[in-house]
């Protein structure tokens, strides 16, 4: 099964994602733990990614389509969660064309929903672990031990790109570039609705009922 989880940034995805990925077979792809593996391990796509990503810039499509054809040839026969592309109407079109060449779709395209002021809270307390990448937060999923990762002990970490002159700039590009593929993906009856704004519980519910409603 191949699902997708498009929202703006700050809105749970990563958390939810965690959840599934712990819970089921499923293989997380999320492009930005790629891209930002690719810039951490100083690789030559990692250079030329990490001016764009850091000023909290959309990082050139093409090869962000290049990182997951890479995961899906060697990884497809699993179930996958995308998750952080596509993030244009240009690149769910490629990415669509792409499926379709390799004999695969979507299954679901997960929408979350949440206001922009809500989105500023959340990432203004976000802390991700340096070595598992589970995500906490201050206030509203603290650590047991601050500063540590309750699941392996590693250190929580602030990401470079949560300041919030980035943050700002990537909601703008999000309502302006990646919104729109709500409408995409409506007219193909790919779309699950959530209210990202209901506690993290619920929101993992909702779609674990919804994953396990689609398995049969
Ligand atoms: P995304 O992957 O969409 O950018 P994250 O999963 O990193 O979002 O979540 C952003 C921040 O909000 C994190 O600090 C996370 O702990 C917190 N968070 C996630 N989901 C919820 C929720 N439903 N209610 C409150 N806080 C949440
Ligand atoms: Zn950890």
């Amino acid at each position: 099964m191949y699902v997708l989880f498009l929202g703006p940034p700050g809105c749970g995805k990563g958390t939810q994602a965690q959840y599934l990925t712990e819970a089921t077979d499923f293989l997380q792809l999320s492009t930005g733990d790629l891209i930002r593996a690719e810039i951490k391990a100083k690789t030559e796509l990692g250079k030329q990614l990490e001016s764009l990503y850091s000023s909290g810039k959309l990082v050139d499509g093409g090869l962000v389509l290049k990182m997951v054809q890479k995961v899906v040839a060697s990884e497809g026969a699993k179930s996958i969660l995308f998750d952080g592309f596509p993030r244009t109407v240009s690149q769910a079109t490629a990415f669509g064309e792409f499926l379709q060449s390799v004999n695969k779709k979507l299954d679901c395209v997960f929408s979350f929903s949440l206001a922009d002021s809500e989105i500023l809270d959340r990432i203004s307390g976000r802390m991700t672990c340096a070595d598992c990448k589970a995500v906490y937060h201050a206030k509203t999923n603290p650590p047991k031990n601050e500063g540590i990762c309750d699941k392996c002990g590693g250190e929580l970490v602030k990401r470079t790109d949560d300041s919030r002159e980035s943050v700002k700039l990537r909601l703008e590009e999000y309502h302006r570039e990646t919104e729109p593929l709500k409408e995409f993906y409506k007219k193909e009856n790919l779309v699950y609705e959530i209210d990202a704004s209901q506690p993290i519980e619920m929101v993992r519910k909702q779609i674990f009922n919804k994953i396990e409603a689609i398995s049969k």
